[in-house]
């Protein structure tokens, strides 16, 4: 009866979690500083170009921001009204991040094919002065990122998109001196149609992954049918049939199942059940298994329909 859960109770990193949000308040920081830089010199030299990427900078400085929010909120222990945990919390901060990428990438895409029609003249030396202090932002924060990278889908999404950040800021030195030197303003107007295209291919793909855990898709590493044959071979199992499994997060998989069994090994259901939950942790690293014991598949007689 007593069957404790641990589900939001893993701080084997807490070490590395203060120095990751360490980094995110100087990113945070850095950020803020080139946003200002930017709408400055947009403002001095008339270019839209950078008020644009002000603009573009401003949302990095909040979505950053809610990953950290996120992060300090996920570590919130399981209680009576969340009993997952907070972890989903940073899958949804993840989630308005790129979804407020799109639609600034959308806005950027819109204000360049405008300017295909009506050319703006632009300050190239700003663009350029003020490009290369929005690179040396972007480098920096992208080295103290670069080391938690792999941590998690927001640490991830927030280096790639500083990354891509740091080659538009080199895109827009090189524009800058080219409007500089040659009065090229179409220059500017393929770099944003570039930039922003790069940005909705980036948000696409880890949008894809966040909506495969908030939909609770089936893990991409694991095939239902391996599951289901794996947990048939374990002896006493005689059939397997209602499974589900999904993620909680990025690194906790969760599985339900209905096993059958006959009843004259009804005494062997805990070592059936201890078999079950260790093939299924060792053999597919799922860590949570809930098992529905039966001696006939449900469904088969109208007193037990399958709910
Ligand atoms: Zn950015
Ligand atoms: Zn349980
Ligand atoms: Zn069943």
């Amino acid at each position: 009866m007593a069957h404790s859960h641990n589900h939001g109770h893993h701080h084997h990193h807490a070490h590395g979690d203060d120095q990751t949000e360490g980094r995110l308040w100087i990113s945070i920081f850095l950020n803020l500083i080139i946003t200002l830089a930017e709408f400055i010199g947009g403002f001095i030299s008339g270019s839209l170009a950078l008020l644009s990427d002000a603009l573009h900078n401003l949302n990095d400085t909040t979505s950053l921001g809610i990953s950290l929010f996120a992060r300090k909120v996920s570590k919130k222990e399981a209680n009576k009204e969340k009993t997952f945990g907070y972890k989903r919390a940073e899958i949804i901060g993840a989630f308005i991040n790129l979804i407020t990428l799109v639609i600034i990438a959308l806005f950027l895409i819109k204000e360049g094919i405008e300017r295909f029609y009506n050319p703006q003249p632009i300050d190239g030396l700003v663009m350029f002065v003020v490009a290369i202090i929005g690179l040396l932002g972007n480098v920096i924060t992208a080295v103290l990122l670069y080391r938690s990278s792999k941590e998690n889908i927001n640490i991830r999404s927030a280096y790639v998109h500083i990354m891509s950040d740091a080659l538009s800021s080199v895109g827009v030195i090189v524009a800058g001196w080219l409007i500089l030197k040659y009065e090229l303003f179409i220059v500017d107007t393929i770099l944003t149609l570039i930039i922003a295209g790069y940005i909705l291919w980036q948000s696409y793909y880890m949008l894809r992954k966040t909506i495969d855990i908030l939909m609770e898709s089936t893990p991409n590493e694991i095939q239902l049918e391996e599951v289901t044959l794996a947990m048939q071979e374990v002896t006493g199992v005689l059939d397997i049939h209602h499974l589900h499994v999904w993620r909680l997060d990025e690194s906790n998989i969760l599985l339900e199942s209905h096993v059958v069994i006959d009843e004259s090994d009804m005494a062997n259901m805990e070592t059936i059940k201890s078999s079950l939950k260790e093939l299924l942790n060792n053999g597919f690293n799922i860590q949570h298994s809930t098992l529905e014991f039966e001696f006939e598949p449900c469904g088969e007689k109208v007193k037990s329909p399958c709910l």
